[in-house]
C-alpha cells in the first residue's frame, strides 16, 4: 500500500495510484510501479524508497494539504535503461501510462507494460543472449519448465537429485524461477534455492487441472512426452505467468520439447567458469580470454545464441556429434560455400526473435522489413547449398518455403517504413484501393493549396504574397503590411506581425479540414491494413521459426569450419575408451601468444588414467590441464579441435576445481569452497568423467592439504574417472607405482644463474621441486627477502624431510641394532635435521 502521513483522503490521483497498485499486486506482487506523470514516471511510498535505492533516485515527498508520502520519479525518455536495471537486479516493473494529452482534471491512467527478467520481449530491454523463465515443480524427484520468450524455445525434464536440477537452472542461466508451493513452503529449501538462483515467488497456480487447460489452448494438445503432473504443472505454471505478463499473447510458443539431462555432458556452474568458457575467471581479463570468445565467429545474433546454447549442453551421442562434425567438414573443404554463406549470414537479422515477434503480431514495421530483407536472403543461401547431404541438406530443406511472405511484405510494405504505426507512410501505393483513394484525394487538395499561392499573386497583384502554414493557425496567405490596401475582400484575418499579417479564407479552412479528415483516414486505414499484413505473417509463424532455427545453425556450423580453417584444427575421432591428442592447443591462450605457444600432447586410458602434473608456478600446469578439457568440451559440440590429431571418447561429465578460486561465495571460506567443490565431482565422476584438479587442499595447512588431496586421488582413482592433477604437493609423486594408473608429468623448467627459463613442455616423470623461491625472484621480490627465503628453505628441506627418516626407522631391525648402532644412527638423524652434512 501506499505509505503515508496524515489522516485526510487521499488527493484524487493518489487515490488512482493505489487502486493500480492493488491491480498490479494482483498479477504480480512486490512489482516496482511506475507510474506517468507527465514527462517523468513517478513512485510512490515504499516503492520510491527501493527505487530510490535500486536506481539512485533523489527521495522526495508528495505532499497535499493533510497528507505526505515518499515519492521519487525519473524521466521518461531515460525509462528504459532504468528498466533494464531494475530487471538485471531481479526486480519485476510494472508500467501505467497516462491514456490522455494532458488537460485539467485527473487523467485516466492504466497499466501498460507487466515486466520481469525472465518474460521480457521488448527487444530494447533485452541481451542476445537466450532469457529463461523456469519453473519448478516436485513429485517423483524434481520437475523443469524453461521458456525462452523472446525466441519461443521452450523445453522441460525431470531430474532425480536436486543437484542435476541446480546444474541445469544455472546451464540455461534461468533469470527468473517460479517455485511450486510445496518447494515455497520448504524454508530451507527455498533458502537453498535464493542463494543460487534469482528465484521470485509468486502466485502462479501450479494446480494440475489448470496447468493442462493452459497447455490444451497454447499448445492445442497435450504432449505425450508430459508424462509425469509434475512435468505438467511446471509447464502450465511457466505458461501461465507468462501470459500475464505478455497481455494473453503466447502464440511464439508453439511446442514444448523434453529433453533427457543425462543425454547432455554434465558441465556445472563452476567447470564453466573453471574452463572460462562464458566469463574470464578474473574480473579484469578481457572477454576474448574465453572459450565464446575465442569461437566467436559466428555472423547472426541466432547464431550467437545457438553456439552458447550448444556450449552449455554438449552432446554424448556420437551420431549427432558425427552430423555436426559432417558438416563443419563440409563447409571447411568448400570454401566458396563458406564465404558465400558467411556473407548471406552477415546481413541478416535476428530471424529468430522476429519470428517470435510476428507470431504474436508484435513486430513494428521495421522488424517486418528487417524480416523481408533477411527472408530474401534465404533462396541464395539454400542455392549455395544445393547437393548438400547429411546436416547441411536437412538444414538447407529447412529454408525453403517461404518466398509467398517475403512477395507479402514486399506488395504491401514500402521499403523503408517508420519505426510506428500511426504515422502513416507505411502501406505500399498500389496494394490497397481505398487507401490509394484517400491519399489521392488529399494530395489532389494538397495540390490546390500548393497553387493557391500563384493564383492569388495574379488575382491581387500583390508578387510577394505567400503561402505559409504553422501548427497554431494552420494554413495561411500572407501579405505584407506595405500591401494591406490590395488585400482580396474574402480574406480573414487572423494574425497581426509587426511588418505583415496572415489571412485565410473559408475555402482554404474548408480545404485544410478536408486534407485533415483524409490523412487521418488513412492513417487509421494503414494502421489496419498493417495489422491485417501482420495477421497473415503470423500464420506462417512455424515455417518463419524452422527457418530461422536452421540459419543459426548453418551461422554455427560455418563459424566452426571458419575457425578450423584458420587456426588449423582438426576433426576429432570419437574413440570407445582412449584419449590421445597429438600437439594439442589451448584455444585461447593460443590467439594469445600466438606462434610462442608450445603444443603438447596427452594420452589416457584405463591404466593410464590419472596424471599428476607437477612443475613450478607459471609453467604451464593449469594451461594444460585446460587444453585437455577443452578439447573435450569441443569435441562434444561437434566441433574440430586445436591439435594435430585427435581421438576423445564421448565423457558424460567434465569436473574441474581449479585455482584457490579468491572470490569467496556467500561468505564460506576459500576452503569450505574447495571442499565442496570436491565433495561433489568425488559423488559425481564416473569412469565415463574427465576430472580437472588443480592445485586441491591448497587453503588448509600443508599436511591436511597433503592429504587431502592423496585421498581425494585414491577415491577418483578407485571411480575410474580420467583424472589430470596439478599439485605442488611432491609428496605426492610417490604414488607412482603404488597406484596403478597413475603416472607423474612435470612441465619442463630450466634454473641458470638466479633466473628460470619456462619451456612450457610436458614430460614424462615428476619435477624436481617447487622452485617457488625462483618464481619469487622472477616476480620482483626483493633480492635480500629471495635469499632468506633460499636459507630458509635449505635449513626446512633439512629438518623437513620426516619422510626418510620414517622409513629408516621402518626398516631398522631392533633384533640386530647394538646399543653403539643406536648411538651413532641417532647421531646421523640429529645431525641431518640441524642441517648438518649426513
Ligand atoms: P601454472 O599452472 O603452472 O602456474 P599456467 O598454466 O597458468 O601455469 O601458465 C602460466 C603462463 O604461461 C600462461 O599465462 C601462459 O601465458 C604461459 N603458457 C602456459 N602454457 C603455455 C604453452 N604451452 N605455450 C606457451 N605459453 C604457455
Amino acid at each position: 500500500g501506499l505509505k503515508g502521513t496524515g489522516h485526510g483522503a487521499l488527493p484524487p490521483m493518489l487515490e488512482q495510484y493505489v487502486r493500480l497498485r492493488d491491480e498490479v499486486d494482483a498479477q504480480l506482487p512486490n512489482a516496482l510501479l511506475l507510474f506517468q506523470c507527465g514527462d517523468f514516471y513517478e513512485t510512490f511510498g515504499e516503492d520510491a524508497e527501493r527505487a530510490a535505492r535500486l536506481m539512485g533516485l533523489t527521495l522526495t515527498h508528495k505532499t497535499s494539504k493533510d497528507f505526505s508520502t515518499p515519492m521519487a520519479g525519473l524521466p521518461v525518455r531515460a525509462a528504459d535503461a532504468h528498466i533494464e536495471k531494475l530487471l538485471s537486479q531481479g526486480v519485476r516493473v510494472a508500467v501505467a501510462d497516462q491514456l490522455e494529452e494532458p488537460g485539467t482534471g485527473l487523467m485516466d491512467r492504466k497499466v501498460t507494460q507487466l515486466l520481469t527478467p525472465g518474460t521480457v520481449t521488448e527487444e530494447r530491454l533485452l541481451s542476445a543472449d537466450e532469457n529463461f523463465l523456469a519453473a519448478v515443480a516436485t513429485g517423483d524427484g524434481y520437475a523443469l519448465a524453461l521458456l525462452d520468450l523472446s525466441t519461443g524455445e521452450f523445453r522441460c525434464a525431470s531430474f532425480g537429485t536436486r543437484s542435476a536440477l541446480y546444474d541445469d537452472l544455472s546451464r540455461w542461466r534461468a533469470r527468473e524461477v517460479l517455485l511450486a508451493p510445496e518447494l515455497g513452503g520448504n524454508a530451507a529449501l527455498l533458502a537453498d534455492f535464493q542463494t543460487r538462483f534469482p528465484v521470485m515467488l509468486s502466485h502462479t497456480s501450479f494446480d494440475e487441472d489448470a496447468a493442462r487447460a493452459e497447455l490444451l489452448s497454447v499448445l492445442g494438445d497435450l504432449p505425450a512426452s508430459l508424462s509425469t503432473p509434475a512435468l505438467i504443472r511446471a509447464c502450465g505454471a511457466v505458461l501461465s505467468y507468462a501470459r500475464g505478463t505478455q497481455q494473453g499473447r503466447l502464440e511464439m510458443v508453439r511446442r514444448v520439447s523434453r529433453y533427457e539431462p543425462g543425454a547432455q555432458l554434465r558441465l556445472n556452474d563452476w567447470a564453466l567458469r573453471a574452463l572460462e568458457v562464458f566469463h574470464p575467471q578474473h574480473l579484469h581479463s578481457v572477454s576474448e580470454s574465453t572459450l565464446i570468445g575465442a569461437l566467436s565467429e559466428t555472423r547472426s545474433a541466432g547464431g550467437r545464441r545457438r553456439l552458447r546454447s550448444w556450449l552449455r549442453a554438449p552432446l554424448r551421442d556420437a551420431v549427432s556429434i558425427a552430423a555436426r562434425q559432417g558438416g563443419v567438414d563440409a563447409l571447411l573443404r568448400a570454401g566458396d560455400l563458406r564465404h558465400g554463406l558467411r556473407a548471406l549470414l552477415y546481413r541478416a537479422h535476428d530471424l529468430e526473435r522476429l519470428a517470435a515477434r510476428v507470431a504474436t503480431r508484435r513486430a513494428g514495421p521495421r522488424e517486418v522489413a528487417a524480416l523481408a530483407r533477411t527472408l530474401e536472403l534465404l533462396p541464395d543461401a539454400a542455392a549455395l547449398l544445393e547437393g548438400q547431404e547429411g546436416l547441411l541438406g536437412s538444414l538447407r530443406n529447412r529454408l525453403g518455403g517461404l518466398p509467398d511472405v517475403v512477395a507479402l511484405i514486399r506488395a504491401a510494405l514500402i521499403e523503408d517504413p517508420p519505426i510506428r504505426i500511426g504515422e502513416g507512410g507505411l502501406i505500399r501505393e498500389g496494394f490497397h484501393a481505398h487507401l490509394d483513394e484517400l491519399r489521392g484525394a488529399a494530395l489532389g487538395h494538397r495540390g490546390w493549396i500548393a497553387e493557391l499561392e500563384l493564383s492569388e499573386r495574379q488575382r491581387s497583384g500583390i508578387q510577394s504574397l505567400k503561402v505559409g502554414y504553422n501548427s497554431v493557425f494552420g494554413y495561411y496567405l500572407e501579405i505584407s503590411s506595405a500591401h494591406y490596401s490590395r488585400v482580396p475582400a474574402d480574406y480573414q484575418q487572423v494574425a497581426t506581425l509587426k511588418d505583415r499579417a496572415r489571412f485565410t479564407r473559408p475555402d482554404l479552412r474548408e480545404r485544410e479540414r478536408e486534407i485533415a479528415r483524409l490523412e487521418g483516414a488513412a492513417d487509421r486505414l494503414e494502421a489496419e491494413v498493417f495489422n491485417e499484413l501482420r495477421a497473415s505473417l503470423s500464420q506462417h509463424a512455424e515455417a518463419l521459426s524452422e527457418a530461422a532455427g536452421a540459419v543459426s545453425e548453418l551461422d554455427v556450423l560455418a563459424a566452426l569450419a571458419e575457425i578450423a580453417a584458420e587456426r588449423g584444427w582438426v576433426r576429432p575421432i570419437t574413440s570407445d575408451g582412449p584419449l590421445r591428442l597429438t600437439q594439442a592447443r589451448h584455444p585461447v591462450v593460443e590467439r594469445s601468444v600466438g606462434e610462442r605457444f608450445v603444443p603438447n600432447d596427452a594420452e589416457l586410458h584405463h591404466e593410464r588414467r590419472t596424471l599428476l602434473i607437477t612443475g613450478p608456478n607459471m609453467a604451464g600446469k593449469s594451461t594444460y590441464l585446460r587444453t585437455v578439457a577443452l578439447c573435450a568440451l569441443l569435441h562434444q559440440i561437434g566441433s574440430f579441435v586445436p591439435a594435430e590429431r585427435a581421438e576423445l571418447p564421448l565423457f558424460d561429465a567434465i569436473h574441474t576445481r581449479i585455482g584457490a578460486s579468491d572470490d569467496l561465495a556467500g561468505g564460506r571460506s576459500t576452503f569450505m569452497v574447495e571442499m565442496s567443490e570436491l565433495a561433489d565431482i568425488l559423488h559425481g565422476a564416473t569412469g565415463q568423467s574427465l576430472v580437472i584438479l588443480d592445485e586441491v587442499g591448497r587453503g588448509t595447512s600443508t599436511l591436511d592439504g597433503q592429504a587431502i588431496a592423496q585421498a581425494a586421488l585414491e577415491g577418483l582413482h578407485a571411480t575410474g574417472a580420467y583424472t589430470l592433477f596439478a599439485t605442488h604437493y611432491f609428496e605426492l609423486t610417490r604414488l607412482e607405482g603404488q597406484m596403478p594408473g597413475l603416472l607423474n608429468l612435470h612441465v619442463a623448467a630450466e634454473e641458470e644463474q638466479n633466473s628460470l627459463t619456462f619451456y612450457h613442455q610436458v614430460m614424462p616423470g615428476a619435477a624436481r621441486h617447487s622452485y617457488g623461491v625462483e618464481v619469487a625472484r622472477l616476480a620482483g621480490l626483493p633480492q635480500g627477502v629471495t635469499a632468506r627465503a633460499a636459507q630458509l628453505l635449505a635449513g626446512l628441506n633439512a629438518h623437513g624431510d620426516d619422510g626418510q627418516l620414517n622409513r629408516e626407522l621402518a626398516a631398522l631391525d631392533l633384533n640386530k641394532l647394538t646399543p653403539m648402532g643406536a648411538l651413532e644412527l641417532l647421531q646421523t638423524w640429529q645431525r641431518a635435521a640441524r642441517g648438518e652434512e649426513r
